[in-house]
């Protein structure tokens, strides 16, 4: 039997093994075998929500051992460090446990269809400093880091506020500026913004937790961007929105302004200016991992992104296919396909598509990327976006556009599940806002 193995189970990898392992593992077709790094998968769109406890990662992370037991493929934990195109096997990096401990050996994978589905990742274009001093938001782990940090931030915050109560000045904790807690964002894209309004939202929620005298008062999120607006790849109109909503929750939006060394609690920008922060995420742009040049010679642009052609196959070897983040294809309007969620999924569908063809001795379909508009999330307080293509498309916001942005994520559920379990999880998710706190405390 033929081995189908595909490497990232994320927002693409999980949906195709799900759907190959229904269409090819059950009818003893193939085997399909899909690799991750991680035991668990969370889609990658709520991380920011996870960063600030708007969501509980430990109710919406999907184990990867159950969901293969349930859809028919097998499931294998490790990092892919190289692939040997020759004798078609990948080779995957020890797991080690938490005491640094060898828990598997490294091994091969032998393969006869390969799918690279490995994501991206932050890219910080060489700054100094970045890797050592700001936290990215790449992973569950790294936005489990920044949720700790945060909440350690407000405890710090709202203690020292009961300090000045009570006049005792040298025991107070330091935080870089006082009277607030400062987050510094770098990179005015979706994922900048939509952190910003989650942070003032957790701001408001804290207080009624116990957390002291803590509002949206007290928080100081600064939002810097290299280019003159807001979320460039969105529509002018919904950029202004954008930074009207957020300068009006009290956030300090800096356009035009390039960082050019990071330090601990410190920016520094190209124009010689001093950010302070107590916190620091970097979020500017993407380039997939450094791995990808470890994959035997398939073609790849200058941030990591593998080639492919339009069946996805990769340029260089047909029985090697890449989708999402990690692949780079151009579009009829020469503009590559961008690195976002829907894009994941459609490559997925049309990738599950193209290997049945090849099984089946049919031609492979074309890749032609339908965008149906970006959306942004203010956390509770609105949503906005363009909904449609180029020229017919519609700016929206507020509850449609909260719906239109919720949908993405019901997609993804609905093409891991089906029907019916998505329903349950949508009525555990509303059962869940009565019986758990609206953040996630701990
Ligand atoms: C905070 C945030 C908000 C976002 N919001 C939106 C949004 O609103 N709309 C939208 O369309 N897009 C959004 N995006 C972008 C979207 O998340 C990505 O485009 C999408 O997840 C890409 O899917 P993918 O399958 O290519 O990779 P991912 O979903 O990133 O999955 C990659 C998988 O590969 C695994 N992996 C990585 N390296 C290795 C390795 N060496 N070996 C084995 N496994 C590996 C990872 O563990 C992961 O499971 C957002 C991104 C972020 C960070």
């Amino acid at each position: 039997m033929k081995n189908i193995v595909i490497v990232g189970g994320g927002a693409g990898g999980l949906e195709l093994a799900t759907f190959l392992g229904d269409k090819m593992g059950v009818k003893s077709r193939a085997n399909v075998t899909l690799i991750d790094k991680n035991s668990t998968h969370l889609w990658k769109p709520l991380l920011h929500e996870v960063a600030t406890g708007a969501l509980d990662d430990g109710s919406d992370a999907l184990s990867y051992r159950a969901h293969a037991r349930n859809h028919g493929f097998y499931f294998e934990q490790g990092a892919i460090v190289r692939i040997n195109r020759e004798q078609k096997y990948v080779e995957l990096a020890p797991v080690y446990g938490l005491e640094g401990d060898m828990i598997v050996v490294a091994r091969r994978i032998p393969y006869d269809y390969l799918v690279l589905a490995i994501g991206s990742k932050s890219n910080d274009f060489g700054t100094k400093g970045v890797e050592e001093h700001c936290i990215f938001l790449d992973s569950q782990e790294q936005a489990l880091r920044f949720h700790h940090k945060m909440l350690e931030l407000f405890l710090k915050f709202s203690e020292n506020s009961a300090l000045d109560e009570i006049g005792e000045e040298e025991s107070k904790q330091k935080l870089v500026q006082e009277g607030k807690v400062n987050i510094a964002i770098v990179g005015g894209g979706a994922t900048g913004v939509e952190l910003c309004a989650e942070l003032y939202h957790a701001a408001q929620d804290l207080s009624s937790y116990g957390y002291g005298k803590i509002d949206s008062h007290c928080l100081q999120v600064t939002l810097v961007e290299a280019g003159p607006r807001l979320l460039p790849a969105l529509p002018e109109r919904v950029s202004s929105s954008v930074l009207a909503h957020l300068q009006e929750l009290g956030a300090q939006v800096k356009l035009n302004t390039q960082i050019t060394e990071a330090e601990a609690n410190k920016l520094h920008t190209k124009n010689g200016e001093i950010i302070e922060a107590d916190l620091i995420v970097w979020a500017a742009g993407v380039r997939a991992s450094s791995v990808t040049q470890q994959f035997d010679g398939l073609e790849l642009n200058r941030i990591n992104q593998i080639h492919v052609k339009d069946t996805l196959q990769t340029t260089v070897d047909e029985s090697i296919f890449a989708l999402g983040d990690c692949a780079f294809l151009l579009q009829e309007n020469g503009k590559p396909v961008p690195p976002r969620a829907q894009a994941a999924h459609q490559m997925a569908k049309l990738c599950y598509k193209n290997i049945v063809a090849l099984f089946d001795n049919k031609p492979l379909k074309k890749f032609v990327y339908n965008d149906k508009g970006s959306l942004v999330s203010l956390s509770k307080f609105t949503a906005l976006g363009n909904i449609g293509k180029d020229d017919k498309s519609m700016v929206i916001e507020g509850k449609l556009a909260r719906m239109a942005y919720i949908s993405l994520y019901r997609m993804h559920h609905h093409a891991l599940h089906g029907c019916l379990k998505t329903g349950v999880l949508i009525l555990i998710r509303h059962i869940n806002r009565f019986i758990k706190p609206a953040l996630k405390l701990h």
